[in-house]
């Protein structure tokens, strides 16, 4: 176990939903161990690429209000004993109450690394309870909303500031288990080479004849390791075999192109160099964007090709034109026969990967936001001009964003498609699915008396 995050704060401002992101899917386990008490939840919790345990001290609020102060006291100083860091949440909406300022006392006192988390912020409704926060003495507050799934990169970097030493060593330690493979699916049509290449990269032809293996229809995954690099597979058994007693199924199998999309976090599009980029590619190509993976293309069968400079610039051109869903897509020629190119193949594979990881600081993300709103405003929509406020990454894989701004129904696709474009440019996010969301932003002051902070 790497290090332990403590949940507190008073009841209802959002405990729960933060600790049911950060485990996600994972298991909670509710301990019943002798002087473990039934009130507080822990579980395995990612964010990013920490792996922590996470405990909540929510169950409690369950409890009997009368009883609430003592037994909240009580739990919440054992649960911060217990931590390395504590995340304080309080209601952005509610702004500071006096619980509020128990709780972060109670924090402070303990001496433990701790990040305020001011929650509900969706749509900035609660700016003016965000500036409140910083009086609670705990630094500065960072903007979150659990439920719409918005600030947990700013979460990351603060948890990473607030506890340097054992997020860093936690990070070391996933690093020398090994890195998680990535995931990787190889689709394309029939007699694109598909087989060929997976049997390639697993270097394991007898699996072909072997009567127990790949006799399966079921899909498989197979680690493999390339130059210290780790991949997961998504094999098909019926792949490999289908190739071997030559059985084609001449269309696209749609479902099995799904399944397969779905297991992946990147995608390798194979096509044969002789009738790349028709209209079954595409309908690919559509496929992997909306479902949001990295994608690399392979152009396969390169051995069969006389060679002539600019073949490779042509291709890249032709997929510009062709699959305009995922603009400068990174493109490879291999041959899976001979195994020409698999080394830039599998280069491109991390490096897609990689840049649909990438998280991009809020701060850099608004530089280049001002930069591209007053290079190009957005246009006047029934002589009102729309307003864009500012820019946040939600969540990454693929990366996503949230712009806050004045009328999001009027803003035109095409301002939306300028400002993906540029995003792509200025970040370097080539051919990964970029989603970028336009909501209203509540205007904390609009119709109200300005307030003294
Ligand atoms: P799949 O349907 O996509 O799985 O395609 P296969 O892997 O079965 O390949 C279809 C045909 O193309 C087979 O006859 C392969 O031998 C051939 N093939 C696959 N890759 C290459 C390649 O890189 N070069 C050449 N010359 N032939 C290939």
């Amino acid at each position: 176990m790497s290090f332990t995050v403590a949940i507190v704060g008073r009841p209802n401002v959002g405990k729960s939903p933060l600790f049911n992101r950060l485990v996600g899917r994972r298991v909670a386990l509710v301990h019943d161990q002798p002087g473990v008490t039934r009130d507080r939840r822990e579980g395995e919790a990612r964010l990013g690429d920490l792996d922590f345990t996470v405990i909540d001290t929510a169950g409690f609020e369950q409890a009997g209000a009368e009883t609430l102060p003592g037994r909240m006291r009580a739990q919440t100083e054992t649960a911060i004993e217990q931590a390395d860091a504590v995340f304080v949440v309080m209601d952005a909406r509610a702004g500071v109450l006096p619980d509020d300022r128990a709780f972060a006392s109670l924090v402070r006192k303990s001496g433990k690394p701790a990040v305020l988390v001011v929650n509900k912020m969706e749509g900035r409704a609660g700016e003016s309870g965000r500036l409140e926060a910083y009086s609670l003495g705990l630094g500065e507050p960072i903007p979150l909303s659990a439920e719409h799934n918005e600030g947990l990169p700013d979460l990351y970097d603060a948890l990473r500031e607030a506890l340097p030493e054992k997020t860093a060593e936690a990070i070391e330690r996933a690093d020398d288990d090994g890195p998680h493979p990535i995931r990787v699916a190889i689709v394309g049509r029939p007699n694109a080479g598909k087989s060929t290449l997976i049997n390639r990269l697993i270097g394991e032809e007898r699996l072909l004849t072997s009567p127990e293996a790949g006799t399966t229809r079921d899909s498989i995954a197979v680690d493999l390791e390339w130059h210290g690099h780790h991949f997961r597979l998504h094999d098909t058994a019926g792949l490999r075999r289908r190739s071997r007693i030559d059985e084609k199924i001449e269309k696209l199998s749609v479902g099995e192109t799904l399944n397969a999309v779905r297991f992946a976090e990147v995608v390798v599009v194979l096509l044969d160099v002789d009738n790349a980029f028709e209209e079954q590619d595409q309908k690919i190509a559509d496929l992997i964007e909306s479902e949001g993976r990295a994608v690399v293309i392979g152009i396969n069968k390169w051995d069969l090709k006389d060679r002539n400079p600019g073949d490779i610039s042509k291709l890249r051109e032709k997929a510009r034109e062709k699959l305009m869903q995922l603009p400068d897509v990174p493109l490879v020629a291999v041959s899976a026969l001979t195994g020409e190119g698999l080394d830039r193949l599998m280069q491109a594979i991390i490096d897609a990967h990689a840049v649909w990881n990438r998280r991009i600081p809020t701060s850099a993300l608004n530089r280049w936001f001002e930069d591209a709103t007053s290079a190009h405003p957005p246009p006047a929509v029934s002589g009102r001009r729309l307003r864009l406020n500012y820019i946040t990454q939600v969540t990454s894989r693929p990366p996503t964003f949230v712009v806050f701004c004045t009328r999001a129904d009027a803003v035109p696709d095409a301002y939306k498609r300028y400002l993906v474009n540029s995003l792509r440019e200025a970040f370097e996010l080539p051919g990964t699915p970029i989603r970028l969301m336009l909501r209203e932003k509540a205007n904390p002051y609009e119709g109200k008396a300005r307030r003294k902070h």
